[in-house]
């Protein structure tokens, strides 16, 4: 069944909907594919957003480099046939005006030119006064605050529906992903940022089709509002990126078998037993905190002390004594090494912390 044309509704009720589905090649190759493409995409009834590569940035030249302007057209063919509203990579300022001029929804900003506040900025001049929605990829590298500089340029030029794409993060011999997800930093940037769109992008996270639907499903646990997912006709002949695409049916098989999980439960009555215990995460958080204050006055106390008398803070042989006490009483309390091990040595650094300030301190 051929799902209802999207293009009649607005373009920030599309956006807002939840899981938002983007699909479509990292690149438009040929007129052919790009409709070929979106037709077998609509198809599914489960696409709500056309993404085509028309300019590639790519890490090495001499790869394929994107059509350029002249793929827009074909574009703006597939958005006529389909209802599928369509979104581009833009990386310059020509290639913003190009892309509005050709009818483009949605503007996505690429992982290369985040982590350029030039490039950001040329783009934002661009955009002032224009009306569309930008979704930004994180920078290359693991820095949130170049994203979030990222956000705060395109806000500043006007720019009201803005939205998040997490494609993981660039790093030297990682065997499993092409980019590591590092869920922690999109949690934190999610966290800063809740009124923002979340969108996760499996294709470049995993870089391999073996490992995407795991990643998208572990995506949507985390909340994320949507994903974006690269699809081709001819996955493994693809110009560009062609071991991460698939097709636009295994696509949609993928979206059937996964698990969508609501951020709320239904029912009154589940949400009141999760109230519940949440209440007691909460009473039993508060007390931790209220015990570990306890812990570092007492550290304090100890910091004295050794100044007086003239001992270091730190002490190997009893801090190893603490830590394997603390395993095999983890053990016993279904506590992993792992978790103990961060959690002492967190608590450990803070007591130092302490003890150094009072042996800076007078007296
Ligand atoms: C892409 O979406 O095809 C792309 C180039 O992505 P990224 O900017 O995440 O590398
Ligand atoms: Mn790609």
């Amino acid at each position: 069944m051929i799902q209802t044309l999207n293009t009649t509704k607005p373009i920030e009720e599309i956006l807002n909907k939840k899981p938002l589905i983007i699909s479509g090649p990292c690149s438009a190759e040929t007129e052919e594919q790009v409709i070929a493409t979106a037709t077998r995409l609509a198809a599914t009834g489960k696409v709500d957003i056309l993404r085509a590569g028309i300019w590639k940035p790519r890490t090495r030249p001499g790869s394929f480099e994107g059509i350029g302007t002249k793929g827009l057209p074909w574009l703006q063919r597939a958005k006529r046939e389909t209802g599928l509203p369509v979104t581009v990579e833009v990386a310059t300022a020509k290639q913003v005006e190009d892309a509005l001029h050709f009818d483009v929804d949605v503007l996505w900003i690429g992982a290369r030119s985040t982590v350029n506040p030039f490039s950001i900025q040329e783009m934002a001049d661009a955009l002032r006064g224009v009306d569309v929605p930008v979704l930004i990829k994180n920078p290359i590298n693991p820095d949130l605050e170049l994203w979030t500089g990222a956000v705060e340029r395109i806000a500043k030029a006007g720019i009201k529906k803005i939205g998040l794409i997490h494609r993981g993060f660039s790093s030297y011999g990682n065997a499993e992903y092409r980019n590591a997800p590092m869920w922690h930093l999109a949690i934190e940037m999610k966290r800063r940022n809740p009124e923002l769109i979340f969108i996760n992008d499996p294709s470049h996270i995993c870089g391999r089709r073996d490992i995407l639907m795991e990643t998208a499903q572990k995506a949507i646990n985390l909340d994320y509002d949507g994903l974006m997912i690269e699809s081709h006709i001819d996955p493994d002949n693809a110009w560009s990126d062609a071991k991460q695409q698939v097709t636009p049916e295994r696509l949609a098989e993928m979206l059937e078998s996964m698990i969508w999980r609501h951020e709320a439960p239904e029912s009154e009555d589940s949400l009141s037993r999760l109230e519940k215990m949440r209440q007691q995460i909460s009473h039993l958080d508060d007390e931790l905190m209220q015990i570990l204050g306890q812990r570092m006055k007492i550290a304090d106390e100890i910091g004295s002390f050794k100044k007086e008398n003239n001992i270091t803070i730190l002490q190997t042989t009893r801090w190893n004594e603490i830590l394997s006490t603390a395993f095999a009483k983890g053990d016993m309390l279904g506590l992993s090494q792992e978790f103990i091990t961060r959690y002492f040595d967190a608590v450990h650094m803070e007591s130092i912390n302490h003890q150094n300030k009072v042996m800076d301190g007078e007296g």
